[in-house]
C-alpha cells in the first residue's frame, strides 16, 4: 500500500534534471571517496557508460577511525565539479559539518547525509536551507520512525526534496557489515510521500552482494540504488572490498533495465 501522494525529487541542473520516484528506478554510482581527478573522472565515466544517471562520490569521508583518510575536502568538490563537466552527470556528495553546508551547496546537486548524521539535528537544519535536494540515509540503529522524524527536520527549514536512503542497520549478523532492511522500502512508501532508494554497498560491505540486494530493492519497488564503484578496487583508499568493477556495474544496470515499469 503506498502513500497517495508519492512525490518525485528532481536532481541536477536546470534543463538538465534527473528524476528519482514513482515510475522511474534511478541508478546513482561514483566512488566511495574522491582520490584523484583520474579515478574520479575514469568512475565517472564508467558509470555514465553502463547507464547511471547520477555521479556519488565522497569529499568529506566520516570514517570510523581518525587515521584513516579522511577525503580530500574542498578539493575533492572540484574534482567532483570537473567530473560533472566531463560526463554531464549531477553530482550527489556527503555534507558532515554545518559549517561545510554552503561550500557543498556551491559543488553539488545533492547533499548526502550519512548514516553518522542522522540525528545531527543542526546539520539537517543548515541543509534544510541550503536549496539543494536532500539524500537522507538512515542511521544505523535508528528506527524508521525515527529516521522519518528526523526528515521533518529538512523538511521544516522548507525543503521537501528529501530522498531517504536504506543503507544498512546494526544487527547481530556479522556475515554483512550490516544487515539491510529491504522491509524498511515498502513501509517507508506506506507512511511517507518520500522517494526511498538502497544503499547494497554501504548495507553488505561486501561487493558479491551488491547486484543481488540491488535485485531484491528492484523487486521490492525502491525508487533507485546507489552504488560505490572504483576502476581499481584493491587500491581504493576507502571500502574497495564493497566497490563494484566496470563488469559487476554492467550486470547491475542490465537488471535494471529490465525492470517493468513501476508506478
Ligand atoms: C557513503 O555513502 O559514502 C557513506 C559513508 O555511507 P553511510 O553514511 O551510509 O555509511
Amino acid at each position: 500500500q503506498h502513500h497517495p501522494d508519492r512525490s518525485t525529487v528532481w536532481v541536477g541542473p536546470a534543463g538538465h534534471q534527473v528524476p528519482i520516484g514513482p515510475g522511474t528506478f534511478t541508478l546513482i554510482a561514483g566512488p566511495c571517496a574522491v582520490e584523484t581527478a583520474e579515478q574520479t573522472i575514469e568512475t565517472a565515466r564508467m558509470a555514465r557508460s553502463a547507464g547511471a544517471t547520477i555521479l556519488r562520490g565522497g569529499a568529506f569521508k566520516p570514517r570510523t577511525s581518525p587515521y584513516a583518510f579522511q577525503g580530500l575536502g574542498v578539493a575533492g568538490l572540484r574534482i567532483l565539479s570537473s567530473a560533472r563537466e566531463a560526463t554531464g552527470l549531477p553530482i550527489v556528495t556527503e555534507v558532515v559539518d554545518a559549517r561545510d553546508v554552503p561550500v557543498v551547496a556551491e559543488h553539488a546537486d545533492m547533499l548526502q547525509i550519512g548514516t553518522r548524521n542522522m540525528a545531527n539535528f543542526g546539520l539537517l537544519q543548515a541543509v534544510g536551507e541550503a536549496g539543494k535536494p536532500v539524500l537522507f540515509k538512515r542511521g544505523m540503529t535508528a528506527t524508521i520512525e525515527e529516521w522519518l522524524m528526523a526528515a521533518e527536520y529538512i523538511a521544516q527549514r522548507g525543503n521537501l526534496d528529501v530522498v531517504l536512503c536504506e543503507r544498512g542497520i546494526r544487527t547481530f549478523e556479522p556475515a554483512t557489515r550490516n544487515t539491510l532492511d529491504i522491509s524498511a522500502v515498502p513501509v517507508v512508501q506506506a507512511a511517507s510521500h518520500l522517494p526511498v532508494i538502497v544503499d547494497p554497498s554501504h548495507a553488505a560491505g561486501r561487493r558479491d552482494l551488491v547486484v543481488p540486494l540491488s535485485r531484491a530493492a528492484i523487486a521490492v519497488g525502491a525508487d533507485g540504488v546507489i552504488v560505490d564503484v572504483h576502476p581499481d578496487p584493491e587500491t581504493a583508499l576507502c571500502d574497495g572490498p564493497q566497490a563494484l568493477r566496470g563488469v559487476e556495474l554492467r550486470e547491475l544496470a542490465r537488471a535494471v533495465r529490465r525492470l517493468p515499469p513501476m508506478v
